[in-house]
């Protein structure tokens, strides 16, 4: 097995070109800096609006975290339902999950209006018990979801034979609205749009530097009216914000085709996308090729400082998921890759605008696709006209400097590993947010933003 990212091996058989670096000292109205999927929703949010748009990528577009993902465009990323419910209650919880939701259709929606090749698939979710426990959790997120008047399909161990061919779980629940891509031609595909309506973007640009209103790469600079940093990994020389980030690493696998036999008995009704509910769950889906992609990782090397590049812990991961398929023993994975995704301590993204210069903004640690894909579009349109906005109450869920359970100070004597991998824990598993006045904060202002909205 090949240590090599999927989606750049399908990128070669494209004829997307790249974009040259910046070399020269220009000016804009906005820039943008990070070409992920939250920097390439930002783009997008402002290409239409008569402004002068520069858009700064140290890889190329796509090219870092959003370019390794698996793909999965459903509104559960590392918090479920049930776990926002418990944090914030059942209307914050629908704030949060619309946040997500409203991810995952503008990306589909992205994809439909501007016919970009992705690899687009239809996959209905499917989350996965394991033992008891996860059949308890199964249960649970099916109560969060009808609070909430969401469909969903219950199964039983039983039942779900009849749509995954395997033994080993004790139940699942399956929902619709969600999506499979090929995330890094996504991006590459809103390069295309963007660069179409004279966003200017230049690859192999890394900002090492802000002064004022200019940001600096290696060989050139722009000056901005308003910047929106949408970039992962940042350096603390570049703000203090990134201290609210650290990151958890997980790793795929991609298997050559499968014959239509095999789908059939693992697929019998429909090509899901399913992950489970262990702590460092295992997901997995078909690709359109009928290649299987797998992931997963380990709870040693989830919160390590750099790349795990050894194929170790991705084959311990293909090892149980073949115990559970057990007509899949033969199928051979043949490339695999790490990547680390930037998470705050409590799993929301941070979104904040710098304290002493409102017209640098922040979009950080955003777990999952459509999650970035909102907040890139929120920043951007808060830099653009706050005023026109209606959804201020957003800054209030994701401002930096929120409540943590372990206290900080002790990331300077125990690491910002442990801190970190505890606060997460603690943020999944038992915070509640409801009682705090932040939430009743939120509460108020969403209260004032919607009598402006029926208002209007
Ligand atoms: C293996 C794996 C599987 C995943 N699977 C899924 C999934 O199935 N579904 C899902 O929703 N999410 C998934 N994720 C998570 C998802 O990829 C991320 O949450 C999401 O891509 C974050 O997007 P972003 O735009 O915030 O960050 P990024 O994609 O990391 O974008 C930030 C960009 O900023 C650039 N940058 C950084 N510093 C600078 C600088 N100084 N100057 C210029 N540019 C800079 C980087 O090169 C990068 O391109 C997965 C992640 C991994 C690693």
């Amino acid at each position: 097995m090949k240590l090599q990212n999927w989606w750049f091996t399908t990128l070669l058989g494209t004829n997307e070109s790249m974009q040259p670096p910046l070399s020269q000292n220009i000016e804009s109205d906005i820039v943008i800096v990070g070409a992920g999927a939250a920097g390439l929703s930002a783009a997008i949010s402002l290409m239409d609006k008569g402004l002068k748009v520069v858009l700064l990528e140290k890889n190329i577009c796509g090219g870092d975290t959003s370019g390794k993902s698996a793909g999965f465009l459903t509104p559960d990323s590392e918090l479920e339902l049930a776990q926002l419910i418990r944090r914030f209650g059942i209307t914050g919880a629908a704030d949060l999950w619309k946040v997500a939701t409203t991810g995952v259709s503008m990306m589909a929606n992205h994809i439909s209006k501007h016919k970009i090749d992705c690899d687009f698939q239809v996959q209905d979710s499917l989350f996965l018990g394991i033992g008891n426990g996860g059949w308890q959790d199964i249960l649970e997120e099916v109560e969060s979801r009808k609070l909430l008047k969401f469909d969903q399909q219950l199964y039983t161990k039983e039942s779900l034979k009849g749509i995954l061919g395997s033994d080993a779980y004790s139940g699942g629940v399956r929902y619709t609205g969600t999506f499979g891509v090929d995330a890094l031609l996504y991006c590459q595909g809103i390069k295309k749009v963007l660069l179409e309506n004279n966003v200017q973007i230049y690859e192999s640009s890394e900002v090492e530097k802000i002064e004022d209103h200019r940001v600096n790469t290696h060989l050139g600079s722009v000056k901005a009216g308003q910047v929106i940093f949408c970039a992962d990994k940042l350096q603390h020389s570049l703000t203090h914000f990134a201290d609210n980030v650290y990151h958890a690493q997980t790793f795929l696998s991609v298997s050559e085709p499968m014959d239509e036999k095999k789908i059939a008995t693992m697929f019998p009704e429909g090509r899901y996308q399913c992950w489970d509910t262990d702590l460092v769950y295992t997901y997995f889906r078909l690709l359109g090729t009928n290649r299987l992609l797998l992931g997963g990782g380990d709870m040693l090397t989830t919160f390590s400082k750099e790349d795990v590049n050894s194929s170790r812990v991705i084959d311990k991961v293909i090892k149980h998921f073949k115990e559970k398929f057990p007509y899949l023993a033969d199928l051979e994975f043949i490339q695999f890759w790490p990547g680390r995704i930037d998470t705050t301590r409590d799993l929301l993204p941070t979104v904040a605008r710098d304290e002493k210069n409102p017209w640098l903004h922040f979009v950080l640690g955003c777990v999952g696709l459509p999650w970035a894909t909102f907040c890139g579009d929120f920043a951007a349109r808060h830099s653009y006209n706050d005023a026109a906005c209606t959804d201020h109450h957003y800054y209030e869920y994701l401002r930096a400097g929120r409540d943590f359970f372990v206290p900080l100070w002790l990331e300077k004597m125990v690491g910002k590993q442990i801190v970190f991998s505890l606060n997460n824990a603690w943020a999944k598993y038992y915070q509640k947010d409801i009682r705090s006045k932040e939430t009743r904060r939120i509460t108020s202002r969403r209260e004032a933003e919607n009598a402006v909205v029926n208002k209007k």
